[in-house]
């Protein structure tokens, strides 16, 4: 994968290469669907500084952002790269301190990439792990105990928060233990799509907490 580490330090190198794991070789508009679409460009004919798409079907203007968990988010695209790759490529995950190093970010917005990233691993459905899995009791950190999947879901919804999110990025880096770095990230990535997040939980969970767990907030 050796797209990756330009992804991680450029933003026209991460915007392509978001694009290309999104729309292969035939970009579609996000809203219709139509292929009909292109680049927009700035006057010096180079891209347009904010990389955005022009749809000749619908007339709506997007860029790689749009219908994922990157959408309203203005963190540049190349530190989303880093965080994937990190989480991807480190076996007990990274943490939002090891992002604020390293991209200089805030440590509020380092925290929001990485449950941002959590949600991206999480399955449409619950966590499913497939074959015996041999949790790794360090791997939660500093928490008391690594509670069981039963154990979990006897939690409330308020308890059971940190614990879904954790169980599912153990569970993708489980489910993706055969395959490399790269690929582990690109498939992570490719969960990013089809998860826009809202400000009502579409499961109608009952919560005060109007993001439904995931921190819906433009950083
Ligand atoms: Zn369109």
């Amino acid at each position: 994968m050796a797209e990756l580490p330009r992804a991680c330090s450029d933003e026209l190198g991460a915007v392509e290469f978001l694009e290309r794991q999104r729309w292969g070789d035939s970009p579609a508009c996000p809203r219709c669907g139509a292929t009909d679409v292109y680049q927009m460009q700035g006057r010096d004919g180079k891209r347009n500084k904010r990389f955005l798409w022009d749809c000749r079907d619908c007339g709506d203007q997007y860029t790689v952002r749009i219908g994922t968990v990157f959408e309203d988010s203005r963190i540049p695209l190349r530190h989303w790269c880093y965080a994937f790759w990190a989480a991807c490529a480190s076996k007990k995950g990274v943490s939002a301190l090891q992002i604020k190093r390293q991209t200089r970010l805030s440590y509020k917005s380092a925290l929001f990439l990485m449950h941002r990233i959590r949600f991206a691993m999480t399955p449409d459905r619950s966590p499913r792990l497939d074959g015996t899995v041999e949790v790794d009791e360090t791997y939660v950190g500093g928490k008391p105990r690594n509670p069981s999947i039963q154990a979990i879901r006897a939690m409330s919804y308020e308890e059971r928060k940190p614990w879904r999110q954790e169980r599912a990025e153990f569970a993708f880096r489980w489910n993706h233990r055969k395959v490399d770095d790269g690929a582990r990230t690109v498939a992570a990535i490719r969960g990013a799509e089809g998860k826009r997040l809202y400000y009502r939980d579409p499961r109608g969970v009952p919560s005060n907490d109007p993001t439904g767990g995931f921190g819906l907030c433009s950083v």
